[in-house]
Order: structure tokens, then sequence, then C-alpha cells
């Protein structure tokens, strides 16, 4: 059983509005053991979306505040997920630095100051350039910056595709949305790059969500992943609310040990632990 959630979101999100407390109770209630929160830090998201940062010195009191509250019940991790992007390197480095982080996830929201999330990113693209941009843009971003334990959700651009839904996809364990080969050449690249530099790939179990049929990545590209010989998963549920904590992380278990994951990775202090998908 996956017993850890490592991509969640509390009201130090400025996307979310959830307490932490609530996401803690929820995990208890779910009977994880482990609960990473990864508060979002987009330094420069624009801002007409809102500010997408906190101060870390609060959200740490915090957390050491429910680590006590909670302390026997559950385990709570301190993670960040950093939007990344090519010229915010050093700056981001200084935080991974100055601060005992558990965990960080790098992530790419970001196309030279688009979200995919909003219309105004498709304009003037086609879907097949758009989602180019968006991996050649994760790639430029991971060689800028090395410091992060996991790439965050490699193919979220598929939730902002105008996609035709299969009605079948919630029956269809190995559900793609596209076909590995489209983007099979910069994919390559960026596995390949993750796996050299001993990072982690996500699986981040919002794209069920978002109706997918599928995880972050789906399907075929986490087949690609392990053949290319990548080993390092973490498993997220990337809930900005509680109700979505371990989201269809029964669905997520199926799949990986299909592909034939036997075990997915936490952190602590930056370290990592290899758990059992058994
Ligand atoms: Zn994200
Ligand atoms: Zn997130």
């Amino acid at each position: 059983m996956i017993n850890s959630d490592y991509h969640l979101h509390s009201s130090f999100s400025s996307d979310s509005e959830t307490p932490m407390e609530l996401q803690i109770e929820k995990g208890i209630e779910l009977g994880l053991e482990n609960l990473c929160f990864t508060e979002h830090m987009d330094l420069d998201y624009p801002k007409e979306y809102g500010e997408f940062t906190f101060s870390v010195e609060e959200y740490f009191k915090k957390i050491k505040e429910m680590q006590e509250k909670y302390n026997g019940k559950i385990n709570i991790y301190k993670g960040v997920e950093f939007g990344l992007a090519p010229t915010l390197g050093e700056r981001y480095e200084k935080i991974a630095n100055q601060y005992d982080f558990d965990f960080i996830i790098g992530s790419t929201h970001l196309y030279n100051n688009l979200d995919p999330y909003f219309s105004a990113y498709w304009e003037g693209k086609t879907e097949y350039q758009g989602t180019m941009m968006y991996f050649e843009k994760i790639l430029e971003n991971i060689k800028a910056y090395n410091n992060y334990d996991t790439l965050g959700h490699i193919d979220y651009i598929i939730r902002y595709q105008n996609r035709k839904e299969n009605p079948d996809r919630d029956k269809i364990l190995l559900f793609d949305n596209y076909s590995y080969s489209e983007y099979g050449d910069i994919l390559d690249e960026i596995l390949k790059h993750v796996i050299y530099h001993g990072k982690a790939l996500e699986v981040n179990a919002g794209g069920y969500r978002y109706g997918l049929g599928a995880p972050n990545p789906q399907y075929s590209t986490l087949v690609r992943y392990k053949e290319l010989g990548g080993e390092l998963i973490t498993i997220g549920s990337d809930a900005h609310k509680s109700e979505y904590l371990g989201y269809s992380f029964d669905r997520v278990e199926a799949l990986l040990k299909e592909v034939g994951f036997r075990y997915y990775a936490t952190f602590k202090k930056r370290n990592r632990i290899m758990n059992s998908l058994q």
C-alpha cells in the first residue's frame, strides 16, 4: 500500500485555502503514515495571477506545531514545490541551501510568464506546439537548476488541452492520452537528464482528478522511463483540498506494479528512503 503522500498543499499556497490540520486529519483517517507538504514557491509568478510564495519561517513554525500536535499519529514533513524558470536558478539555490526542507519538487508551471492553465497560453499555438513548448521549457529549466529531489508532474500540460474524453478511461488501467512517440525525442531527453542526475520522477495522481484517466506522467511515459533505466519515483496527490488527499492511490499503485516498479521514494532532510510497493 502507498502510505505516503508527497505532494500536497495547504493555505500556505496561494491557490489553497485548506488549513494544514484538515489535510493531516484526512491523512490519519486514510491510514497514511507520511505526509509531506509541498507549498508553492513560484518566484516571479506574474502578479496579475496573484502571489505564489510564502514565508518559510512561518511555514516551518507551523509544521513544527503540527509535528508536536500529531506526534505518534502521522509523520509530517516540510517540502516545497519550486516553480522553475531558467533565470531563477541562483535564487532557488539560495533558498534550498538556507532552509532545511525535507523534500523539493522541481516543477514547471510557466512558459515565459504564461501559464497553460489560462487560455492566453494557447493563443496562436496548435495543441502540439503548445505541448512541445512546455516540454522544451522543462528541459531548459532542469538544465539550469539541479537542486531538487523529484521532477514534478512532467506531462501535466495534458490537463489543459482540449482532449476528446474517452468515456471508458476510468475502466482502463493503462490509459494514455497521447502517443509517447509524438513527443518522444524531447521526453527522452528530459527523462535521461533526470536519470543521469539521480533525480526521481514524480507520479502525480492529480491527473485522475482532472479526468485524464491517468496520473502525470501517463502509462507509456512511465514505461519509457523504466526502459531508459529510471528507478526512482515519488508519489503525490497534489491535493489542494482534503477530499483529494491520497486520491486514486489504489489506481496509481496498480499501474506502477503493472509497469514493473517495486519501490517508491520518500525523503527526509533531503535523504532518500525507499518504500516497498508490495
Ligand atoms: Zn505543480
Ligand atoms: Zn502542486
